[in-house]
């Protein structure tokens, strides 16, 4: 019975020039998500409201699941739109259409109509109380309730008159593209995808970056993070992914540094790696999935050590959840159970049995000298042999 739907946006910098960023980035983005779905679809903008019509037949659940992966959307709305037929046959279709939807009628309404084609013979006042008026004689246990109706039933006259009175929560946020863009240091891990889902959903596109460590880390772990990459990219549009070649940094670092420090001084390389390909990819800051004493590396101490390398800033969205919170939402976006998929990553292959938890600057930086004769050609080269992904849904 729907064709259509109404997308609602609240948030938002909809004002002046930014109105039309934003909706034009939310028109993207919804075609994107609807690219998977069965059917065929159009998004159309008209007088800053946006509308998804169905051109074919098309699954409502399905369809319904995917405009709620977009970033911006406050409410889904499905439509129902039915010609101009006289004002007769306008309220036999509306007293059908609550029929379908309301099987209990035990409900109060309000009629909200709005008058787009100032052709149509009645006013949106004389609208509301006429339909009002033919419903409440159709279903006599219905009440009006101008305050706070349990139905606000809405009209609106355009060629067609759509008919809605239910919204859909959609996720909020903002639509991705209207931030700029940021680099996500992604793992395998459960935090790394829910951080990139959190940054994306202010409006921020993401690229991404995996240190691999082959042969230490297996085909299936690397496959994991672009499965994982590809989850995220449901929600975020194409993920433009960089696969690093770690190995023999991780090694050298292995070989010349205490090993209670190779947890830190590793994450230090991969901060500056990320760095570098973050500037030459216009990234405008990292995103890790660090959160405050979670694990060694990410003590207070320990993240001050990490994050003296960068100049970009760093968000780290999770910075306070319990891990249990950060469980949750990555169920909800469904990328925990590719996330606990056992393979190997390369931070627990080379993980000391007593790692610092208070590291040194100025100990860690000694240390660091120890690598002075190759890291910076190792640096060159790993970012040279850069392996790029470019991961999407659709
Ligand atoms: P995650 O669940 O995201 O793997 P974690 O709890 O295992 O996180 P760490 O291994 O200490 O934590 O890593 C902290 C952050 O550093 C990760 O959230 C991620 O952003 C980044 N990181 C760690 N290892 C890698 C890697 N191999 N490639 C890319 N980023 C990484
Ligand atoms: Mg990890």
């Amino acid at each position: 019975m729907f064709k259509a739907f109404l997308i609602k946006y609240a948030e938002i910098g909809v004002k002046g020039k930014n109105r039309y960023l934003f909706e034009d980035a939310l028109v993207n983005q919804i075609k994107y998500a609807l690219k998977k779905c069965d059917g065929t679809f159009q998004v159309r903008k008209t007088q800053g409201r946006i509308y998804v019509d169905a051109l074919s037949e098309f699954d409502f659940d399905e369809t319904v699941e995917h405009l709620k992966r977009v970033f911006g959307i406050s409410g889904i709305c499905p439509v129902v739109y039915v010609e101009d037929e006289g004002f007769e046959k306008l309220c036999e279709d509306v007293i059908s259409y609550i029929d379908k939807v309301y099987p209990d009628k035990n409900k109060t309404f309000k009629v909200q109509s709005r008058r787009a084609r100032k052709n149509y013979p009645k006013d949106s006042m004389t609208i509301n109380m006429d339909l009002g008026e033919a419903i409440l004689n159709a279903y006599p246990e219905m009440h009006v309730d101008v305050h706070e109706p349990d139905i606000m039933l809405n009209i609106e006259v355009r060629e067609k008159i759509y008919i809605y009175s239910e919204t859909i929560p959609g996720p909020g946020g903002m639509p991705v593209g209207t931030g700029g863009k940021a680099m996500l240091l992604l793992s395998g891990g459960i935090d790394s995808p829910v951080a990139g889902y959190m940054i994306a959903k202010r409006g921020v596109k993401l690229d991404a970056v995996y240190f691999n460590a082959p042969p230490y880390t297996s085909e299936r772990a690397k496959q994991k993070v672009i499965d994982l990459a590809k989850i995220v990219s449901r929600y975020t549009g194409p993920i433009y992914l960089h696969i690093i070649n770690f190995t023999d940094i991780q090694l050298y670092i292995y070989e010349k540094c205490p090993h209670e420090e190779l947890t830190i001084i590793m994450r230090r390389y991969m901060m500056r790696i990320a760095e570098r390909i973050a500037q030459e990819t216009e990234c405008l800051g990292l995103v890790t999935g660090e959160s405050i004493g979670q694990v060694a590396s990410q003590t207070m101490h320990s993240l001050v050590a990490t994050n003296e390398v960068c100049e970009l800033p760093v968000y780290r969205p999770l910075i306070g959840f319990d891990k249990l919170d950060i469980v949750d939402v990555s169920e909800k976006i469904g990328t925990y159970e590719t996330s606990i998929l056992p393979y190997e990553d390369c931070c627990t292959i080379f993980v000391a049995k007593h790692p610092v938890t208070k590291p040194s600057l100025k100990v860690i930086r000694r240390h660091e000298e120890n690598l002075a004769e190759k890291i910076d050609e190792m640096v060159e080269e790993a970012i040279r042999t850069d392996e790029l992904i470019i991961v999407s849904e659709s």
